[in-house]
């Protein structure tokens, strides 16, 4: 089941074979390794764990010509798309487009003589590959932060404009735009005034947003105002933490702004006086269980049933706690009663029954 999602308008650029970013398409959730990329193994290993979670896209840093080396090969052992994270040299921008990035990140501005920059714009086109711009906040030009005095949104978008038309000099449009900054109200207002300015897709983030706490938190808020009004076509978490747990956190939000298509979403109670079961370690259990289900189901895990099978009208399947059972609920009404020490069990082979059935319609 695909949802089509309304956005602000945004060109639509192909990222890898099958994926498309912008446009009226889903938002795409992204990550980035924590390994050094000349590790192929290790790379490799990191990304797969990533795209079991349900990355989209996975993004890796080039800070040398080893890790332009290892492209191709961890470009072979993995199915996602693979952005090139390039910093000024361009000669690393040729070797990873040579190794078949699928996209590269790289400003035009900071690659320096018009004969570069033309290298690797001509190479991007000849491979069909987008780039993005990475506007940053903490890395404004020095041009920029003269006018400004420090770093604003009108800067940041000065800056990605500046980026843009060497891009669009050349006739290169498939480009994907990133203004983040670590405050989130100066990211916020960056991407808004970047939304008015162009209609190039827009890669939302709140850089260095801190440890997984407080960083989902900050991201979830800066992303949330964003995703709320329609900008943003992908999005990545920045944690300091396990980067699972970024398309962890990417994906719950998505799915708060019904965002997500085929993923399943647990509804569980805050819990009161009038719990009858371990709720909240049933509820971690059911999280986990169904982070990788692929199908638009939604779960609740009650505490009762004083209130809990109406409160959870929504929920294709949920259970609620009674004295030394549990009663399984569809939509609100009770069908059947199961024994607490099987109750879970039981819920999880409903859950898997129902969601085949959701994939298969
Ligand atoms: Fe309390 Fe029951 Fe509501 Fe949970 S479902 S908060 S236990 S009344």
């Amino acid at each position: 089941m695909t949802q089509i999602v309304h956005r602000t308008k945004t060109r639509p650029v192909k990222v890898g074979k099958d994926l498309t970013i912008g446009g009226n398409n889903e938002v795409v959730i992204q990550s980035m390794t924590t390994t050094k990329t000349h590790d192929i193994e290790a790379t490799v290993a990191e990304i797969l764990r990533l795209e079991e979670a349900g990355c989209q896209v996975v993004r890796v840093a080039c800070p040398d010509m080893r890790a332009a080396e290892a492209i191709s090969e961890i470009k072979k052992r993995i199915n996602i798309p693979l952005v090139v994270d390039i910093h000024f040299d361009y000669k690393l921008a040729l070797k990873a487009i040579e190794g078949g990035a699928d996209k590269i990140r790289i400003n035009p501005g900071n690659i320096g003589k018009k004969e570069k920059v033309e290298a690797v714009v001509s190479a991007a086109k000849e491979k069909g590959i987008p780039i993005r711009i990475g506007v940053n906040a903490g890395s404004l030009e020095k041009r920029i932060l003269d006018k400004y005095g420090y770093p604003t949104a009108e800067g940041m978008v000065e800056s990605a404009l500046h980026h843009i038309k060497i891009l669009e000099d050349l006739d290169f449009y498939d480009i994907i735009v990133s203004m983040k900054a670590s405050d989130v109200n100066l990211a916020v207002e960056a991407y808004e005034k970047a939304a008015q300015a162009f209609d190039y897709p827009l890669h939302l983030g709140i850089t260095e947003s801190g440890t997984l706490f407080a960083g989902t938190i900050k991201s979830s808020a800066g992303l949330g105002v964003l995703l709320h009004k329609g900008i943003g076509n992908t999005v990545r978490i920045s944690l300091s933490a396990d980067p699972v747990e970024e398309i962890k956190v990417a994906r719950e939000l998505l799915k708060s702004f019904g965002l997500a298509a085929n993923a399943a979403t647990l509804i569980s109670c805050p819990t009161c006086g009038r719990i009858e079961i371990d709720l909240i370690s049933i509820a971690n259990e059911i999280e986990d269980y169904i982070s990788t289900i692929k199908a638009p189901i939604k779960v609740a895990v009650l505490g009762c049933a004083v209130n809990g099978p109406g409160e959870a009208k929504e929920a294709d399947i949920g259970i609620a706690g009674a004295r030394g059972e549990g009663l399984l609920f569809r939509h609100g009404e009770i069908v059947r009663k199961v024994p607490e020490d099987i109750m879970v069990e039981e819920l999880k082979k409903e859950i898997d029954k129902i969601a085949l059935e959701k994939m298969q319609k």
